[in-house]
């Protein structure tokens, strides 16, 4: 029985696991579960999952939570409340399934304490990517992707040498703006921007795929994650999403690994591997899915794919910076306050105009996370 700590267990990601466990009580079971401020939803999950430890992050929240439920279990509040269950509480995986770059912290605890980590949270290996992966070989903790793309690349390069690998080929579903022309993006709604044609996922990784920083992000942390060369990560426009990513290797052979779009999928081999399970609600019946299309990324059109692999080179903070613009850029055009052309635009001027530190240390890293946002919010004041 593998014991499971979710941080972020009322996301997309979080409930999709949790929906996973419930199929696998014999396999797996949950320890903790962490949260931004949904107790509602946290409540239903405490009933039916029985965790020994919750977290809260919004103090007001966990303390509703404690005159609801009493000491039925723990309840830690804060950013505190997520450092402390990653470093105490007794468990084997832990699910980074928070969004944004408040995922960092807590997912670096858990690699300290040389756990397996399901990675969701890729901002985790955009803004900090070397440390992580310094600090993931000195504790000895693995960490199974589980987007679906890192996922499909993971699963090909099993029993593979890694200097057999001539390039990597991410695919995409393009989002919801493929064939809009670029003029078109000044007028595009906020609903128009949640619509993705594929997945269902929050709102913040819907607007990245809109944009395609998603996939700007995800070449980021394939960088990371597998030591790759920039140039050996190449996009291809897949609408269909069903080649979740590919690799070519040496002698031209092409690997690929294919599926519905279902989320479930990468978390439960990212919770299973080296094994695989029993699953026949993913089975997908290969017959029925008719024609796989691929085509070259416009760069001209979706700029945030050319900023991620801009940052790639600059190195340092840069990655950082263009992460903590974008997320702080995808906030203000959920509230309406900026059009979504504005958003590589406004990335790209903290990219120009906050300082990038190369060498960075983690204190580096908070600090221009912090600059970054400071500069975002000084031009709405
Ligand atoms: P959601 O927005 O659906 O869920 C986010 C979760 O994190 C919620 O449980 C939320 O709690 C919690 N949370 C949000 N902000 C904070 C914070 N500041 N501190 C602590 N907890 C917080 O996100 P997704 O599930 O879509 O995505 C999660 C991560 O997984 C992202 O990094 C995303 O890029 C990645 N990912 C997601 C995929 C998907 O299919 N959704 C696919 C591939 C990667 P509350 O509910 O209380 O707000
Ligand atoms: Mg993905």
């Amino acid at each position: 029985m593998k014991k499971i700590l979710i941080l972020g267990s009322t996301g997309s990601i979080g409930k999709n696991a949790l929906d996973i466990i419930r199929n696998f009580k014999e396999e797996f079971s949950v320890v903790g579960l962490t949260v931004n401020d949904n107790i509602d939803l946290l409540e239903e999950q405490i009933n039916e999952f029985n965790p020994a430890t919750v977290v809260v992050k919004n103090n007001l929240k966990a303390k509703e939570l404690r005159e609801r439920i009493g000491t039925r279990c723990r309840i830690l509040e804060g950013e505190e409340g997520l450092l402390e269950i990653t470093k105490f509480e007794d468990y084997d995986i832990l699910l980074s399934a928070i969004v944004g770059f408040a995922g960092l912290k807590p997912t670096i605890e858990a690699i300290k304490k040389g756990k397996r980590i399901a990675l969701a949270n890729k901002e985790t290996l955009v803004v900090a990517g070397e440390i992580i992966i310094k600090l993931s070989n000195q504790y000895h903790s693995e960490i199974i992707p589980v987007d679906s793309e890192h996922s499909a690349i993971f699963q090909c390069l099993v029993g593979e040498d890694k200097k057999d690998i001539n390039k990597i080929i991410l695919t995409a579903s393009g989002g919801p703006f493929l064939n809009k022309s670029k003029e078109e993006f000044v007028n595009v709604t906020i609903e128009e921007a949640l619509q993705h044609p594929n997945w269902k996922m929050g709102n913040k990784i819907t607007i990245d795929s809109a944009t395609m920083m998603n996939k700007g992000l995800e070449v980021i942390e394939a960088f990371w994650l597998f030591g790759l060369s920039k140039d050996q990560i190449d996009i291809a426009i897949h609408p269909q999403s069903i080649i979740h990513s590919m690799v070519e290797f040496k002698d031209g052979s092409i690997k690929a690994q294919l599926s519905l779009p279902d989320m479930k999928l990468p978390i439960l081999y990212a919770f299973s591997y080296p094994h695989r399970l029993n699953y026949s609600q993913i089975l997908t019946d290969i017959k029925k899915i008719g024609q796989l299309t691929f085509f070259e990324p416009d760069f001209d059109k979706f700029v945030c794919l050319k900023l991620a692999y801009d940052v790639i080179e600059e190195g340092g903070t840069a990655p950082c910076i263009l992460n903590a613009a974008n997320e702080m850029a995808v906030e203000k055009f959920l509230k309406g306050k900026i059009k979504f052309s504005q958003i590589p635009e406004l990335i790209k001027e903290a990219l120009d105009v906050v300082n990038n530190h190369s060498n960075a240390t983690l204190e580096n890293i908070f600090e221009a996370d912090f600059r970054t946002r400071e500069f975002i919010n000084n031009k709405f004041k």
